[in-house]
């Protein structure tokens, strides 16, 4: 008898883009405990690479260490409240980085349980079968009037507020991220990014590069490639999680 188990693999690229002097996104990953992290730091001088760094390497260190017994989800919630916390604490004693903070959109992947948890308007989603499918909701201003029907996508594009974002991590004392679990398929390709990419490519332009049969790292290359192509104004962050079948042969 054989059972099949998903695995995973990774790849992530990150750019300062066309405009922008530094790169205030981040990333990290760690395959073994199954977690995977994209944020994107906001506030004034370095605070906001500082925001980004600090939220990832908090919530990446807390998961490589979670107690086993503990449900992953929960695990991944405490990390990110703890990496408010960290972020918060950091802003309030020092004056250069008061204000700071930042997006952060998590996949958490084992086996067959996945979830995705976020904070801000960094963007996960699925590819399946070549389908793109957005899987977070963004916490900005612009997005949630969309969603109450109190402003068209036209709207929304010109709006001079499109970059508020309404929740972020480390610029309050509190914070809650959505959780969504997911079911996932073999073959499926999660990508997790920063709006650097959304707002320079559609989603069936995203969906068509990923189309491409070329490992992680080169669709990753390809992302941010375009990305820069269509103005490059902000920093781009990309990076990709696939799903396959390991066969595990058990008498
Ligand atoms: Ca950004």
């Amino acid at each position: 008898m054989s059972t099949a188990v998903v695995h995973y693999t990774a790849a992530a690229v990150t750019d300062r883009g066309r405009k922008r002097p530094s790169n205030e996104d981040a990333f990290g990953f760690s395959v073994e405990n199954g977690i995977f992290l994209v944020a994107d730091g906001m506030g004034g001088a370095a605070a906001g690479e500082v925001a980004s760094s600090l939220a990832v390497d908090e919530v990446l260190t807390r998961m490589s260490n979670r107690a086993s017994a503990m449900e992953p989800e929960i695990a991944a919630e405490q990390a990110i409240l703890a990496a408010n916390q960290t972020i918060y604490s950091r802003a309030q004693q020092n004056v250069k980085l008061s204000g700071m903070g930042t997006t952060l959109v998590a996949l958490l992947a084992m086996d067959r349980n996945v979830w995705v948890l976020n904070i801000g308007d960094s963007r996960g989603y699925r590819l399946r079968e070549g389908h793109l499918q957005q899987l977070t909701l963004d916490h900005s201003l612009v997005e949630e009037q969309m969603r109450l029907g109190r402003m068209t996508a036209e709207e929304a594009a010109r709006s001079p507020l499109k970059n508020v974002i309404t929740r972020a991590l480390g610029t309050q004392s509190q914070v809650s991220p959505d959780i969504f679990a997911l079911d996932v398929e073999p073959g499926d390709l999660f990508l997790l990014c920063s709006d650097g990419l959304t707002r320079e490519l559609t989603d069936s332009q995203i969906e068509l590069l990923l189309g491409a049969d070329l490992p992680l790292e080169d669709l990753c290359a390809r992302l941010v490639a375009a990305a820069k192509k269509a103005g490059g104004r902000d920093n781009i962050t990309c990076l990709l999680v696939r799903a396959a079948l390991d066969a595990d042969v058990r008498q």
